[in-house]
């Protein structure tokens, strides 16, 4: 049975007070964050594609190596309080944006639903994605959508 813990810390608390742990209990794990976006040249338009980092793990739906992330991939972003002001390129659904302009998490957020099974439909596997390769063009996979519904 899920179970909802007693302490929603995640409403109660400014993102600036959260503990270390309850800021990293935040993140959904929904790895939209890590799909690789290009810039259009002409006007500066930015586009999604369904190309996930290198270092994302497709099928067990997170980051192959976390801890060592931001040496590993250049680009790798850590979000932090400091950072708020950038957290507009983040998906809507992020659970740091959402907090950031206080809103609700989604009833699939696992802090919610209590499981990270309900995040699956929500995140990076909705778009089906593949690994960044040297032999994929970003171009060929861009999400049609586009960014700015993500
Ligand atoms: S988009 Fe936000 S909630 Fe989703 S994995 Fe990235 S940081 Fe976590
Ligand atoms: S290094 Fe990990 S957390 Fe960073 S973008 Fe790649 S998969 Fe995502």
């Amino acid at each position: 049975m899920n179970s909802k813990p007693l302490d929603p810390f995640w409403e109660i608390k400014h993102l600036n007070e959260l503990t270390p742990q309850e800021w990293e209990a935040l993140c959904d794990r929904c790895g939209l964050c890590c799909l690789n976006r290009i810039q259009d040249e002409e006007d500066d338009e930015i586009y999604l594609t369904r190309v996930a980092c290198r270092c994302y793990d497709i099928q067990s739906g997170q980051c192959s190596d976390y801890p060592n992330r931001l040496a590993k991939v250049e680009g790798c972003t850590q979000l932090t309080i400091e950072r708020t002001s950038e957290f507009t390129w983040l998906p809507e659904t992020c659970a740091y944006r959402l907090r950031f302009e206080n809103k609700p998490l989604p009833s699939w957020h696992p802090l919610i639903s209590g499981t990270p099974l309900s995040v699956r439909e929500h995140g990076i596997h909705k778009y089906d994605p593949v690994n960044e390769s040297d032999d994929i063009d970003l171009e060929d996979y861009v999400i049609d959508e586009g960014v700015g519904d993500w």
